[in-house]
Formats: structure tokens, C-alpha cells, sequence
């Protein structure tokens, strides 16, 4: 078992790089670690993880009582119990407000799509749970069958929940996922985003899980085709064709140039007339391409 000065200077780290990194800002998110299989230490409610400090942080039972340190528990703490009860190998959960990857669940683009190969190796799709009011226990039932298979999800415009089996690798996770969504974002900025073909993603993906492991329920399906790839991934045609509901929607925007139209400065009524008509067969021809 890990001493608990050395988790507690661990969570302290993390806490200061999730600020330092803008994972989250003022007093948003939590961080959380095993201290033993009935102890959980974590951040306490209303307190600044930048400038977080040893009396900031509480233990607390399995079932969210208190049983040591100042200040109480965030009503967050189910959400990180929620994790703990569904995934027993794990042993630490990084919950933060990470910008870009939360605007894409604002602006309905999924992450639950292959990209990068490196990410769907290491860690699979990003998949968003639905929304609920922050702090429930709505919200910590809702997130349950998505922990039980992945290390990183993300909350329908709040959030990021990054498990894993130390802090630095639920760390890991929410850095991956943070860095993707700016990735991705800059391509759709760019132009379009080309996703890996449905069987490359499968491929790297089941290479990944046995190489490097993931949630028990994924690894068991390394094996199957696609592996734990979503219908989304294993259904998508890869680069040249981007799903129309995935990560690059199909553009709808038709350009019409209008040319020689030999109108004047001032128009009159006939030259207007003549715009218009130059101007709807342009259309028209740029809608039948
Ligand atoms: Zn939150």
C-alpha cells in the first residue's frame, strides 16, 4: 500500500497542474484517491486547486462520510464513488472542467470517433453521457455503465470524469482527452477531419488494449472485431468519407459565383431583373452539382 504523505503530496501535485494546465479554474472539480479499500482521500468542497494545500483535503468512507480533515466533502464525491464501486481496478478519479473537450459536447460533436492512432491505442473513444444536474446522484447513477467500460468520458456541458489506477494515469487519460479535442478542433478549423477507416481503427485498438490494458470489461473484448469500438467507429468508412453525425459533418455550404452579368452602376428595373435571373440560375446550378 502507497503511504498516505505520498498520496497526499501526489493529489496536491495534480490538483496545481490541473489548474496550471486549464483543466479547470476557481473552485471547479475534485480529484480523488484510494487510500486503502475502505478510505478515499480527496479535495474538499469550495477550494481552489491551484493553490490547494494539505488542510484542503478530507477522507472519506465509500459511502461519502467523513472521517478525517477539515471542510466537508463536494456533493461531486457520489460521482467518484459511482467509479470506485463500478471499476475496482482503478484507483484514482480526476474530475475537471477541461475547455475544449467540453465545448464540444455544447457545440453536440462527439468524441466517441477514431482519429488519432496513438489515442485509440492508449485510450479508445470518449463517449458523453447525457445531461444532468451537476452533483446528483442522477448524475453519478447516469455515468455508471460508461466508467464501467472507459477511462475517460465526458459530461454533457460540465465535464471530464479520468480514472485510472495511480493519479499520474488518470492524469494521463484527461490529458489525452483534452489534447485530441484540441487536435480535432484545429482540423475542423482548418477544413474537414479525415477519421481512421473502420478497420485500422479496430486494429490499433485491440492492439492497445492487450499491449496496454484498459477497463477490464474492454479488454475481455480485445479479440472481437472492432474490439469496444462503438457502432460509430467500426461503421465509418474512414478518410475520405466523414460520417455525417461524427466529427466531420458534411458541409451544406454551396458557392455561386455570378459573372458578366453586364449590369451597371446604377441599376434599373430591367438590369435588376437580370441580376436576379443571374443570380437564381447560379444557384440553381451550384445546388445540382
Ligand atoms: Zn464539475
Amino acid at each position: 500500500m502507497i503511504p498516505e504523505r505520498k498520496l497526499r503530496d501526489e493529489i496536491i501535485r495534480f490538483s496545481h497542474l490541473c489548474y496550471e494546465r486549464h483543466m479547470l479554474v476557481a473552485m471547479d472539480g475534485n480529484l480523488s484517491v484510494k487510500l486503502s479499500e475502505t478510505e478515499i482521500l480527496c479535495t474538499k468542497a469550495g477550494c481552489h486547486k491551484g493553490f490547494l494545500v494539505d488542510e484542503d483535503l478530507v477522507v472519506i468512507d465509500r459511502k461519502g462520510k467523513k472521517l478525517r480533515g477539515a471542510g466537508s466533502p463536494t456533493s461531486e464525491m457520489a460521482m467518484h464513488l459511482a467509479c470506485y464501486d463500478e471499476r475496482p481496478d482503478i484507483s484514482a478519479v480526476i474530475h475537471t472542467h477541461p475547455p475544449i473537450s467540453v465545448a464540444f459536447t455544447i457545440a453536440g460533436v462527439s468524441m466517441a470517433r477514431c482519429v488519432l492512432p496513438e489515442v485509440v491505442l492508449t485510450l479508445g473513444t470518449v463517449p458523453t453521457v447525457e445531461y444532468a444536474t451537476t452533483g446528483t446522484l442522477t448524475l453519478a447513477d447516469k455515468i455508471r455503465p460508461y466508467v464501467r467500460d472507459h477511462d475517460a468520458i465526458l459530461m454533457d456541458r460540465h465535464g471530464a470524469v479520468c480514472l485510472g489506477k495511480s493519479l499520474l494515469l488518470a492524469w494521463c487519460n484527461l490529458e489525452t482527452m483534452e489534447h485530441t479535442a484540441l487536435i480535432t478542433k484545429t482540423a475542423r478549423d482548418l477544413g474537414h477531419v479525415r477519421e481512421l477507416p473502420a478497420d485500422e481503427a479496430g486494429k490499433l485498438r485491440s492492439m492497445g488494449l492487450k499491449r496496454y490494458g484498459g477497463p477490464p470489461s474492454a479488454v475481455a473484448r480485445a479479440d472481437n472485431p472492432g474490439a469496444d469500438l462503438p457502432h460509430a467507429c467500426t461503421g465509418c468508412s474512414g478518410c475520405a468519407h466523414p460520417s455525417p453525425s461524427g466529427i466531420a459533418p458534411k458541409s451544406e455550404m454551396k458557392m455561386a459565383r455570378v459573372t458578366q452579368a453586364g449590369l451597371g452602376a446604377t441599376m434599373s428595373s430591367r438590369e435588376a431583373g437580370r441580376l436576379e435571373d443571374a443570380l437564381v440560375s447560379e444557384v440553381l446550378r451550384a445546388l445540382v452539382k
